[in-house]
Formats: C-alpha cells, sequence, structure tokens
C-alpha cells in the first residue's frame, strides 16, 4: 500500500512539474511574440500565424485533417483554430475575428460552401492569402480571388472506387445473390441531400458498378441521413422491417451512416461477425476507426480511405508557402488539377488486407 501510495506521489508531482513545464513554456512563447517587433532573435518569434476555421470539429475525419494540420505546422507557425459548430454564422464571426487579428494566412473549411464568396470579399480586401479545404466553394469563387486555393479530393474519385469496390465484392463472393438473380439488389444512405460529395457518391458508385458490368437494382428509396449514424441506423431498421432477406448490399455515402446500418443488421442477428451469421455486404467512405474495426471483425466489407493526413500535410504546406509571401505550392509535389486552383488527395480503397 505504502509503495503505491508513494508511486501514485511520485506520479502527481512528475505531472505538476509537467503541467509547470508546459505552463512556462506557453509563457516563453507569448513573451516572445509579444518582444517580436523588436527584432526578437528566438525563431519562434519570426512564427507566422495561421487561422483555421473548421466546419465542426465533431466529424471525426475533420479530426484527422486537423490533427495532421496541427503537427505538420508544429513549431513552424502559431496556429489559431476556431470550431464552427456546423453553423455559418458563427464561423462568419470566427472569421471576422481572425482578420482583426491579423493572421498570415487563412485555411478555410466552409460550415456552407456556398457561402464561400462572403470569405473570398472579406480576406481579400485584408490581403489575406485563403486556402478552402474539404468542403468546396465554386471554382469560380476561388478564381475570383488570385490569393484563394482549395485542397480536397474529387468528390466523384470516392463513388468511382466505391463502385470498384462493389465489383470486386461481387465477383469474389457469388454467394452474396441472395435470389441468384445476377442482380445486385442494394440500398442507398446518402449524407445530406443538397451536399454535392454526397450527390456524386451516391450516383457515381452505382454508375462505375454498372460500368463494370453489374447489373444493379435499387431496394426501396435513398435515404438520406445526414452523415449521421443514429439517423441511418434507424431507417436501416425500417428497411429491414419491409425488406429482410431481400438486400444484398448497403451502401453508404459515409463510415458513420454505415456503422448504423451494421448496428441494424447486428440487431437481428446479421453481421454480427460470428462464424455463419448471415452476411450483408456494407460499404462506406472515410475509413474510420469504427469502420476498420467493423471490417476487421468481420461486420463490414469495405471502405474508401479518404486520406485526412496526407490532407492536413497538405495545407499545412500551402499555408507556410503563403505565409511567406510565396505561391501556395512552392517547392512542393502538389499540382493543381485542371481547374488551375484545386489540389485533390487521391482517395484509395481499404478492404483491411
Ligand atoms: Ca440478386
Amino acid at each position: 500500500m505504502k509503495k503505491k501510495f508513494l508511486a501514485l506521489l511520485m506520479a502527481s508531482v512528475m505531472m505538476l512539474g509537467l503541467a509547470a513545464c508546459s505552463s512556462s513554456s506557453d509563457a516563453t512563447t507569448e513573451g516572445t511574440d509579444a518582444t517580436t517587433e523588436e527584432g526578437g532573435d528566438t525563431a519562434s518569434g519570426d512564427l507566422p500565424t495561421v487561422g483555421v476555421l473548421i466546419y465542426k470539429y465533431d466529424d471525426t475525419y475533420i479530426s484527422t485533417v486537423r490533427n495532421s494540420l496541427q503537427a505538420a505546422l508544429d513549431g513552424k507557425a502559431t496556429v489559431e483554430m476556431q470550431d464552427g459548430k456546423g453553423d455559418q454564422a458563427t464561423q462568419n464571426d470566427q472569421l471576422d475575428v481572425m482578420i482583426s487579428k491579423g493572421v498570415d494566412v487563412l485555411c478555410v473549411n466552409m460550415v456552407d460552401a456556398k457561402a464561400a464568396s462572403g470569405v473570398v470579399e472579406k480576406a481579400s480586401a485584408a490581403g489575406i492569402p485563403t486556402i478552402f479545404f474539404n468542403r468546396e466553394p465554386d471554382t469560380e469563387v476561388i478564381k475570383s480571388y488570385e490569393k484563394a486555393c482549395f485542397i480536397g479530393t474529387n468528390a466523384i474519385d470516392a463513388g468511382k472506387m466505391q463502385g470498384d469496390i462493389i465489383k470486386d465484392l461481387m465477383d469474389a463472393h457469388p454467394e452474396y445473390d441472395l435470389n441468384g438473380d445476377g442482380k445486385v439488389q442494394y440500398v442507398m444512405f446518402q449524407g445530406e441531400p443538397d451536399n454535392p460529395e454526397a450527390i456524386a457518391r451516391t450516383q457515381y458508385s452505382v454508375e462505375q458498378a454498372v460500368a463494370n458490368g453489374l447489373q444493379m437494382e435499387q431496394v426501396g428509396e435513398t435515404q438520406v441521413c445526414n452523415w449521421d449514424t443514429e439517423t441511418a441506423q434507424k431507417a436501416m431498421e425500417a428497411m429491414l422491417a419491409a425488406n429482410e432477406g431481400k438486400i444484398e448490399l448497403v451502401i453508404a455515402n459515409n463510415d458513420g451512416m454505415a456503422i448504423g446500418c451494421i448496428a441494424a443488421l447486428s440487431n437481428i442477428g446479421y453481421n454480427t461477425g460470428a462464424e455463419g451469421a448471415p452476411y450483408v455486404p456494407v460499404i462506406g467512405v472515410d475509413a474510420t476507426d469504427a469502420a476498420k474495426d467493423a471490417i476487421a471483425k468481420g461486420q463490414m466489407s469495405a471502405t474508401v480511405l479518404q486520406d485526412g493526413d496526407a490532407m492536413g500535410k497538405a495545407i499545412a504546406a500551402a499555408a507556410l508557402n503563403a505565409a511567406a509571401g510565396k505561391e501556395f505550392l512552392d517547392g512542393t509535389d502538389y499540382v493543381y488539377d485542371d481547374t488551375g486552383v484545386a489540389v485533390r488527395i487521391p482517395y484509395a480503397p481499404y478492404t483491411g488486407e
């Protein structure tokens, strides 16, 4: 008991020490910032400030991007980051604050991509280079400001990759054709109704499967579940109540909804991961930890890896260039696509193999 107490005491002393360390280093950083104008002689005194606006922190994929961006800028820039909490008005206010603070570069993950023209207006008036990422504004809006660019993915590619995965799955598993009619009876779970990314995934997953030679037949209506796990679970429960045994594939625009579908399936004994349990293949997009886990447990077939880590690194590289007064892609391996203002981070299939 005594030993344990001592160990605890030691641990808390160490933690206090750490806390003291980190707070003193914070103080040092602030102090250095304050003396920058007098020509601070440490490297940190010259650090640029990168303002980052996130559409909402509570998004698994965006969290990956956020952490990667933060890590890539560590020691190279002071990062000011704000959570838009899914509200464009909140994000507009945060933008105003960042501009008034005089950040050197803005990295903006729009809540509503259609509101990007307002961001361009304010950022260009202040002369602050702006990198939009993940949620894509109209190309014309980006082009309207010479110090703006976009870093994201190609919405169509995620859908096409799902279509390729479907083809591979069905070829490898003829038993998935439950009714033996040579067609794939599928259900579709869509993110938001008007989100271009969601629309493209819904459309191109099926189109690509058809282009690959499959016959696709939708069961029921497309279920719009706003990327949300619980909403998708409820919708899938209703789908199963009406069509149990007739669904041969679940296609979801993201892993969050795919996980909801798996919960609904496993509640009635499907996709439990147990040997011999009935199984309906489920595919998603994002390669979240929950999806990777479900794939490893045999509850899910595949997902599409949206490489948040690579995205964060690309944003950081462009931001540091811009803050140094250079062109966004200067000295990097990134290239613009044919719009001339957008960089596309590629997707990859993930099957856990
Ligand atoms: Ca069939």
